[in-house]
This record gives structure tokens, sequence and C-alpha cells, in this order.
């Protein structure tokens, strides 16, 4: 693998995961250079090209014809945003590395002031949003979920932070070590702890195209990042199970009393009961398997240690090579 890594460490990295983004790329580098250019930092691009079907490989061979300092990684089909972004931080060189949208979302203006926190000493520095710029329900299923996650996460995550983020070498260095296959990378940042710092950004409108995150993707990002940095949803199971046997055994006493106490059993009532229990029985046993599905999933993923991903080109050359870095950082003598 050390081929493809020719050029030395930049002090910053821009790791960028791009999925049919042709329309984007030019902008997201001319944006993203004026921004950076005038604050002296020795910087390069890594895209992650993952798997796109339009014509995001041209765009990036026209753009690293202009500019030795693009460079990027194509995987060998569409892994999704989070293998995307694993993908880019396990081939990151840089003193610090910046992980934004290629599509223009996260503000370069903001590069700035995360540039100038990490040098005081930040180890991340993470963008919250500040406002969005996306259709209501969109928005709406957003604060639920970061509502949802500060309330039953096992490590403080920042509300309304996402991927937009500058990361030390060392907090990278961490996070490519971790061995977990199913990544939410907010919740893993902030897991890893040392220096975090949030910044306000807003975050703009999408500059062309359509998202390429469906909802159902971001539906099964949100589970990820709950179920992963929380049992939550086990404790719920055990205190359904306890509140439905305790209220079951209250049932059994008062039918006790009409039976033996009253001598009587009001007509009818009998088969309802008995049909109602049966429902809320099934409901509750099928909710409290679902909950150990999802984890026992997860589980599963896991024990098979497949790679997340697998990439099949440095810069337009193919990789031939079946020892891919797939949890390890690269070595930091081959960047
Ligand atoms: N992306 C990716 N692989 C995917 C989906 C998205 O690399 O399967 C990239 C996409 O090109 C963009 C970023 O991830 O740079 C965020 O995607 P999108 O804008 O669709 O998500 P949203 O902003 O709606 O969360
Ligand atoms: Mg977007």
């Amino acid at each position: 693998m050390a081929r493809r890594l020719t050029q030395p460490g930049h002090e910053l990295c821009i790791v960028t995961p791009a999925y049919n983004e042709e329309a984007n790329l030019e902008r997201f580098w001319s944006e993203v250079s004026a921004a950076l250019a005038p604050l002296g930092i020795d910087y390069g691009f890594l895209f992650v090209d993952d798997g796109s079907r339009d014509g995001t490989p041209q765009v990036l061979a026209s753009l690293r014809a202009r500019d030795a300092r693009v460079r990027w990684i194509r995987l060998a089909r569409n892994f999704g945003l989070q293998s995307a972004l694993t993908a880019g931080l396990a081939h990151s060189d840089g003193d610090a590395t910046v992980i934004m949208d290629a599509d223009l979302q996260d503000d370069p203006a903001a590069l700035a002031a995360m540039i100038e926190q990490w040098r005081e000493g930040a180890d991340v520095v993470y963008a919250v949003r500040t406002s969005r710029r996306e259709h209501l329900a969109k928005r709406a299923l957003f604060t639920l979920f970061h509502r949802l996650m500060a309330a039953v996460s096992e490590v403080p995550v920042p509300r309304d932070a996402g991927t937009f983020a500058l990361y030390s070498r060392r907090v990278v260095d961490h996070i490519n070590a971790l061995p977990e296959r199913n990544r939410y990378l907010p919740g893993l940042r902030a897991w890893v702890g040392f220096r975090q710092v949030g910044i306000g950004v807003a975050r703009r409108e999408r500059h062309a195209g359509r998202p390429a995150q469906s909802l159902r993707r971001l539906v099964s990002l949100a589970l990820d990042g709950i179920l992963s940095f929380s049992k939550a949803p086990l404790r719920f199971a055990s205190i359904l199970g306890v509140t439905v046997t305790f209220l079951s055994f209250l049932g059994l006493l008062i039918v006790a009393y009409w039976r033996f106490v009253q001598r009587s059993f009001p007509a009818g009532v009998g088969q309802a009961t008995i049909a109602l229990a049966l429902f809320f029985l099934g409901g509750v046993q099928l909710l409290v398997l679902g909950a150990v599905g999802e984890y026992l999933g997860r589980v599963y993923d896991e024990v098979k240690r497949r790679p997340n991903y697998i990439a099949s080109e440095w810069c337009g050359e193919p990789l031939t090579d079946v020892a891919q870095p797939a949890f390890q950082p690269a070595a930091r003598d081959d960047l």
C-alpha cells in the first residue's frame, strides 16, 4: 500500500466523502482553497469517492491535474457515509484532519476558527449547528434524535454536532484503532475524549444535487448512534417486563376478589379480558424481542469482522493489494 502514499504528510488534511457529487466538487475545492489560503497552513485534500456512478472520478482527476494537493481514494462500491468516513480517517495524513461534506453544507468560513482553536491546544473542534436549512420534517427528526441521544447515551455526545469537525492527530489515531464496525462518528469522537471544543456554525443549503443520504439511511444511522452508545432500550425491556408482570398480578387479585368475595362476575368481561391480555402481551413480547434483536444484529455484524470498506483506486490508480489497512491506520512513515 505504500506506493499510493507518495507525498509527505500535511499539516491539515481535509477529508471529504463524495457520492455522486460531480456538480459540487469544483466549487467545494475552490471555496475551501480560498478559505485556507490566507491562513498560512500547509494543507491537502483527501476525497473518498464512495463508489459514485456519475462524473465524480473525472472531476477529481481534473482537479488533481491542476492542484497536486488533491488526492482521492475510491471505494469498490457505495459503502455508505460512515464507511467512507472510516476510509478517509484511516488514510488521512494530517497533523489535523477536518471532515467536511462535499455539498458545501459545511461552511468553509468556519475553518479559520477551527484551526485557531487547534493551535491553542484543542484536540477536537466540532461545529455546533446554529441553524439548519432543511425541511421541517427532517429538522424535527434531527431534534428528536439529538434529544433522545442526550437522554440515553452513556457518553455525553454534544447536541447538534455532526461530522463537521477538526480532529487532532492523536484523536484520529485513537478513532482508527477502535475495532468496532458500527461507527457513529460523533459518538466515537466524544467517547475518545481529550480537549473538545464546540463552535457555532450555521449549516448551509446543499449547493447542487439532492441529498445522497436517504431518510432510511439517516434513521439507521440514528439507531446506530443510540444503540452503540446506550443500553437504555434493553433496560426499557426489563422495566416493561416488570411492569406488565406487576399489572397482571394486580389483575389477578381483582379477579379473585370478584370470584371469591363478591361471588359474581360481570357477564362478557371474561372473554374480552382474555383477548386483550393476549394481544397486549403478544405486543410487548414482540417489542422486547425487537429491541434484543437490534443488539443481536449488531453483535452479529461485529463478530463477522468484515472490513468497513474496500478501496479500489488511489488517485485513479487501481489498488491490487488485498491487504488493505481496514482497521489499522496507515503507518505514519508510509504517508
Ligand atoms: N455520502 C457518501 N456516501 C453515501 C452518501 C453520502 O460519501 O452513501 C457523502 C455525500 O457525498 C456528502 C456527505 O456524505 O458529501 C453528506 O451526504 P448528504 O449531503 O447526502 O447528507 P445530509 O447532508 O443530507 O446529511
Ligand atoms: Mg448534505
